[in-house]
């Protein structure tokens, strides 16, 4: 979605304003119009944007606000929280539960993406255990049937559908009615849709509906439809009552607003979004860790699993930092495993303050930074490697030989040293810290040294993204992390790394985890960055 770059510009409002010689209430309110600008293009609904604009004036009340307050957290937390509030809903959204049989129910027009999230769906609930099958009720559209038989036959999910059978209300009948019976515990049913609201529609998803009985109806929505999807959204709600929205698409260019205004609209939650065509793009839906990710403070718990469940090997890295010491073959390898994760803009968004900075880079200019980066590296002696960086300042000929040797120039390896020294030096200020960490988790009971080590890697991961500094660059602990790391080879902005690192010597796991929780949300300057 394109709400990455509402997010630029909302942060962009933000800097401005941190940046303007005084911090007056004309720059305050020059603020909220250039963040009502940006969410009105991005299609969000103007009368929302009229509110929002309303609810921050009144909760950070400019002209009541102390001399010495910290005028600037005061007024990012108050956007924050605004933005959290239009996507969210207050609305619980339903919960499974094991043991029985759950119905849930799809609607929406045709090409929203029903069919492929149907299966998603399923797959996510089958992942976590529940016996899962999917029904297809589309008898309107020709090969309906057959598209969701492969994708179910692709996940492993049982599934029922009919080719003879034209009435898609017994078809939905008949699939849940036999599934329930083999005590099957999520049902999904995937309805037609019809290029339009139209008559037709509502009326066989109302008698769909009401054979079935499903104990979730969830709108499919796609993120292209901008505007419409506020008149869309109102007119299902009217019919087909439904409690939740997937929004699909969200990797596309669409701008995104309005889905953020369907939801406005109905007072509904977004429970997952669509991030690609394949089986595994969903994602759950958090209102704070997807303003967070607007506003590049970035994703922590997202980027947490992701980094663990990569597996990476840190080993070397974090015995060397608990020494104090980051050589450039620490750096080396954490290009590499940089590299390993993946499209660097899905990355970025996770990282805070990184969203903005890669935003003008695309995936392919990141990746070839980051490849040179690692020639450079290759091109090096073990010695040189293993070295601190001194050496090519000593004798700087190595320099051009690395240059030559790695088809680079001179100064792109000098922009390599410098940022290993800078690591170098945020690692040599860290060791207290991180002596107490390994301390702490060495009385772990019970704890077996690969799980010690994945706990370590989460940790890192945790901690990188809480030191990258967040937007404007309120920088939490100075960490040599993969956030601050990605955020010096995008060049810079905001100063990260500040103030050192908290004593973590003595506090249990659960302490910590948390604290390096807050610390991303203290160092995005939001408020709770992190998920709770
Ligand atoms: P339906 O008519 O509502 O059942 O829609 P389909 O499930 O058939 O999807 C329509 C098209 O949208 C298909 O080509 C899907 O691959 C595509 N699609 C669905 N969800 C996503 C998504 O999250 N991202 C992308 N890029 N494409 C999607
Ligand atoms: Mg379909």
């Amino acid at each position: 979605m394109v709400l990455q770059d509402l997010g630029r510009r909302i942060n962009g409002a933000l800097t401005d304003l941190t940046r303007a010689p005084t911090l007056d209430e004309k720059a305050f309110d020059g603020m909220l119009k250039q963040i009502a600008n940006a969410l009105a293009e991005a299609d969000v609904n103007i009368k929302l944007v009229a509110n929002l604009r309303k609810t921050i004036k009144t909760s950070v009340k400019f002209s009541e606000l102390p001399p010495h307050a910290n005028k600037k957290r005061i007024i990012q937390k108050a956007v924050f929280d605004a933005l959290v509030d239009i996507v969210n809903p207050h609305q619980k959204e339903y919960q499974p539960k094991k043991g029985k049989s759950n119905i849930i129910m799809f609607v929406g027009l045709q090409g929203a993406g029903k069919t492929t999230t149907c299966t998603k769906l399923a797959r996510w609930y089958q992942a976590r255990g529940f016996r899962t099958a999917l029904v297809c009720a589309d008898t309107f559209r020709a090969g309906a049937f057959d598209q969701l038989k492969q994708n179910a036959t692709k996940a492993k999910i049982p599934y029922y559908g009919s080719l003879t059978q034209t009435d898609p209300v017994v078809v939905a009948r008949d699939g849940v009615e036999k599934f329930k019976k083999e005590k099957f515990e999520i049902i999904i049913v995937d309805t037609s849709g019809r290029h339009q609201q139209e008559e037709a529609l509502f009326g066989e998803m109302v008698e769909i509906q009401r054979a079935v009985q499903p104990h979730q109806t969830v709108m499919v929505l796609d993120a292209s439809i901008g505007q419409a999807a506020e008149a869309q959204s109102r007119a299902f709600k009217e019919t087909a009552d439904f409690g939740a929205i997937i929004i699909t698409k969200t990797d596309g260019a669409a701008a995104g607003g309005g889905a953020i205004s369907a939801v406005a609209a109905t007072g509904t939650p977004i429970v997952f979004i669509g991030t690609g065509e394949h089986l595994l793009d969903l994602e759950k839906f958090n209102p704070e860790g997807f303003v967070s990710k607007l506003l590049g403070m970035g994703d922590m718990q997202g980027l947490v699993e992701h980094v663990q469940s990569l597996k990476l090997d840190q080993k070397e890295t974090m015995k060397n930092l608990t020494e104090g010491k980051f050589s450039v073959r620490d750096l080396r390898d954490q290009l590499q495993n940089i590299m390993k994760m993946g499209p660097l803009s899905k990355m970025a968004g996770m990282i805070p303050g990184l969203s903005g900075v890669m935003g003008g880079m695309d995936d392919e200019d990141g990746a070839a930074k980051l490849k040179r980066m690692v020639f450079i590296c290759d091109s090096m002696t073990v010695k040189e490697l293993d070295s601190d960086g001194k050496i090519f300042v000593e004798q700087p000929t190595r320099m051009t030989r690395v240059a030559r040797g790695s088809g680079t120039s001179v100064r792109e390896v000098e922009e390599l040293l410098t940022q290993q020294r800078m690591m170098a030096g945020m690692a040599k200020k860290m060791k207290g810290g991180l002596a107490g960490m390994q301390k702490a988790q060495q009385g772990m009971q019970g704890a077996g040294r690969g799980q010690q080590m994945a706990a370590m890697q989460k940790r890192l991961a945790a901690m990188g993204a809480g030191g990258g500094g967040g937007a404007g660059g309120g920088g939490g602990g100075g960490m040599p992390d993969l956030g601050s790391l990605m955020k010096m080879m995008g060049g810079g902005g905001g100063g990260g790394g500040g103030g050192g690192m908290p004593d973590l010597s003595g506090m249990d796991m659960g302490k910590m985890m948390q604290m390096m929780g807050g610390m991303g949300g203290m160092g995005g300057g939001g408020g709770g960055g992190g998920r709770r």
